[in-house]
């Protein structure tokens, strides 16, 4: 078994699909360890997503991931790293794969619906960035 870290993103929560989307998480197999609904602030948003400072679309998905709640979520299954890149679908929408989170309910490369972690080292740094050694190990 294997845990991973996943947002559902303020252009997801706010047009009603949060439940849907934790229904299609559970549907592949995705056991929720810890969840969480929270607004972000400017800080936290810049720390998680620290690697792309660089990146031209900085500071602009720095405000869409403030501008309204998000649910953070631990998830586990077998290979979950990797289980949950595959539901996701592709960065951008248009290249997402039939029947993926983000070919059903993305908007556009920047607001698209959810965050998972690329690899089992990033799993881990981000599941401790949100949760608790005890939220993550109690239930
Ligand atoms: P995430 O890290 O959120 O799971 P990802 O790993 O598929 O997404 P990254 O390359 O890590 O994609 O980009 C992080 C986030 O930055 C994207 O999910 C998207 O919200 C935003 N983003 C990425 N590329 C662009 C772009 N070219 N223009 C605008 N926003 C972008
Ligand atoms: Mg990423």
């Amino acid at each position: 078994m294997q845990k991973t870290f996943s947002i559902i993103k303020p252009d997801a929560v706010a047009s009603g699909k949060a439940g849907k989307i934790l229904s299609l998480l559970e549907d592949n197999g995705f056991r929720i360890v810890a969840l969480r609904m929270t607004k972000l602030s400017t800080s936290q948003a810049e720390g998680f997503y620290a690697v792309h400072a660089e990146r031209p679309f900085y500071r602009s998905l720095v405000t869409f991931m403030t501008e309204g709640p998000v649910v953070l979520m631990a998830l586990e299954r077998e290979d979950a790293v990797k289980k949950l890149r595959e539901v996701m679908g592709a960065t951008n929408p248009a290249n997402a794969a039939e029947g993926t989170v983000r070919k059903l309910y993305a908007e556009s490369i920047e607001r698209n619906a959810i965050h998972g972690s690329d690899a089992p080292e990033t799993a881990a740094q981000e599941l401790a960035y949100f949760f608790t050694t005890v939220e993550l190990n109690q239930l």
